[in-house]
Formats: C-alpha cells, structure tokens, sequence
C-alpha cells in the first residue's frame, strides 16, 4: 500500500511578517514547524503501514518546507515531495488544494491519503475535502483509528455525539482527528543511516495541468484583503474609598458580568 501524507510547515511562532502590498504571510521570514495537527496523521500511517509499504509526505511550500518534510523522513516516512514553484505563492485554499491535487496525480497517484484536521495558521480544514472532491475520491474528516481490510479500510470516525465506523474503499483520503494517537519522536538513528537524498521537488513544469492562471494568486478566487492585529480594548473603571468599600463595588463587577454568582 502507498499512503500518502499531506503535512504544511506552518510558524512556529507569533512573530510572522505580513508582505504589504499582497497581505499575504511571508512564509520564508518566519520560524517554521512542521503543523502539529499533521503528526498524528503521519503517526496513524506509521502505525498502520506494514513491512511492504510506503509512506510519502507531501506538502506545498517555500524551499523551507523540505524541513518539515526531513522531519517527516526521521519519524519513518519512506520518502518526501516538496511541491515548490514562485507561480504557486499566495494560493488560497482552493488553489492549494488543486496544487495538491495535480501533484498526487503527477506521482501516479496512491491507495490512502491522509491530512491532518487543520492547520494552526491557516486554519480552515479544508483543504482535505477539497483535495479529495479533485481527485473525485470518497473521504471522510473526524477519523480516529484506521484498519485494513481485504480492499479497503475501516474507519472509527467521531461524530458531534457519537463514534461511527465506516467501510472506506481504496483509494481514499481521510483527515485525522487531533490527539488519537501519540505521535513518535524523529529518529537520530534512522537520519544517520539515510543514503541520498530522500525527497523530491516538483515544479508547475512537473504537474499534468500546466495552466499557470490555475495556481498562486491567479488561481485563488478569495484573496485577503487586510490583516491587522486584533484592536486592544483599553477602557477601564477606577475603584477608589477603603477597602471595604473597593471590595464591595469589585463584588458588584464581577457579580454584574456573571463570573461570581449573587447570594
Ligand atoms: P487546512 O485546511 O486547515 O489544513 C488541513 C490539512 O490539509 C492539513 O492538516 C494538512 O494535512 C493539509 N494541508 C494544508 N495545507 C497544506 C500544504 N500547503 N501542503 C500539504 N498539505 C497541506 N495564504 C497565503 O500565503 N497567501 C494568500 O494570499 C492567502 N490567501 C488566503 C485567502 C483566504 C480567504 C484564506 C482562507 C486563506 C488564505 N491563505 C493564504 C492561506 C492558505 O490558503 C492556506 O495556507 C492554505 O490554503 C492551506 O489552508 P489551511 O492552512 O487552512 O489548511
């Protein structure tokens, strides 16, 4: 079985610079990490590849991202795609997604994908739906364990009040829940015994559909229009008299906004 695991190197942390003419997120000014939601997808591949299979992690980034896919190759993923070309910056999530798309399919394509639930800049968890509606593949999102059978798998997938199974033909994709497994460490053994370089990079020139209005900027029908920090709130109410008379009013407050009950 080839499993296929999309993972996004995001920020690492709160310090990221916004380009000001595009607003977009200048991807190669930041500290990057590899999206943490992403490892339990690539530790639920882990777990469920046997001897003959393969893992690939494939993600759509600046040059930077091959990072996360290194990171990708020493927890145990056979190999890593880096999907990298200027035509493809500023991608919204459907760009994303058809990039993503047009790359698996330039790979020959593979039985199970599996993306995280989300990603922590982005954050609209869709591009695994989306990457599965262009590939015309059956998907589900929400799925917490993962078992072979003759010709599929069968997925526990967990629902607002309840967990159901389902029976997943392959190929299919699914995006893992957060927190069903504990995702292992990277393997300083297993990146000391590596022989060459275990990823490739693929370009627009690389993908069937070589139409370049279909990528980056061009092809994203949203686009961001302003990013800006969140106004801060600096109204504030003085108490003043003696004690007792402070503690009283802060009572009244707080007992005003709901946080301690009356009596
Ligand atoms: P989610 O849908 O939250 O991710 C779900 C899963 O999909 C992940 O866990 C992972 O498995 C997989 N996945 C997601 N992204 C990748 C990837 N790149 N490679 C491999 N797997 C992946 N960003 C810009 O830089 N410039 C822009 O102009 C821009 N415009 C945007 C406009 C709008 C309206 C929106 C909503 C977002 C925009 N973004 C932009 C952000 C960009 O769309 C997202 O970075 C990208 O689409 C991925 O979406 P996400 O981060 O929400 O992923």
């Amino acid at each position: 079985m080839h499993i296929l695991v999309c993972i996004k190197q995001v920020p690492g942390s709160t310090r990221v610079e916004i380009d000001p003419v595009t607003g977009t997120l200048k991807r190669d000014s930041a500290d990057a990490k590899l999206n943490p939601y992403d490892l339990y997808a690539l530790e639920a591949a882990l777990t469920l590849a046997g001897p003959d299979d393969r893992i690939t992690a494939l993600t759509m980034g600046p040059p930077q991202a091959r990072a996360a896919l290194l990171e990708a190759v020493y927890m145990g993923a056979s190999a890593g795609v880096l999907v990298s070309d200027r035509r493809f910056a500023g991608a919204d999530v459907l760009a994303t997604a058809y990039t993503l798309s047009q790359a698996i399919l330039a790979l020959g394509g593979c039985d199970l994908i599996l993306c995280g639930r989300q990603t922590t800049d982005g954050d609209t968890a869709q591009v695994g739906a989306e990457l599965a509606e262009f590939l015309a593949l059956p998907h589900t999102a929400g799925a917490m364990a993962i078992e072979r059978e003759e010709n599929g798998v069968i997925v526990r997938v967990a629902q607002e009040d309840a967990i159901i199974t389902q029976r997943m033909p392959l190929p299919s994709l699914l995006c893992m829940e957060a927190g069903i497994n504990t995702p292992r460490l990277p393997s300083y053994r297993r990146r000391l015994g590596l022989q060459g370089d275990p990823l490739r990079t693929l370009t627009l020139d690389d993908l069937p559909d070589g139409d370049a209005g279909r990528y980056g900027l061009n092809g994203s029908p949203t686009q961001v229009e302003r990013i800006y920090a969140p106004e801060k709130k600096t109204a504030h109410e003085k108490l003043t008299g003696d004690e007792r008379a402070v503690a009283g009013a802060l009572a009244g407050v707080l007992r005003a906004r709901k946080f301690i009950e009356e009596n």
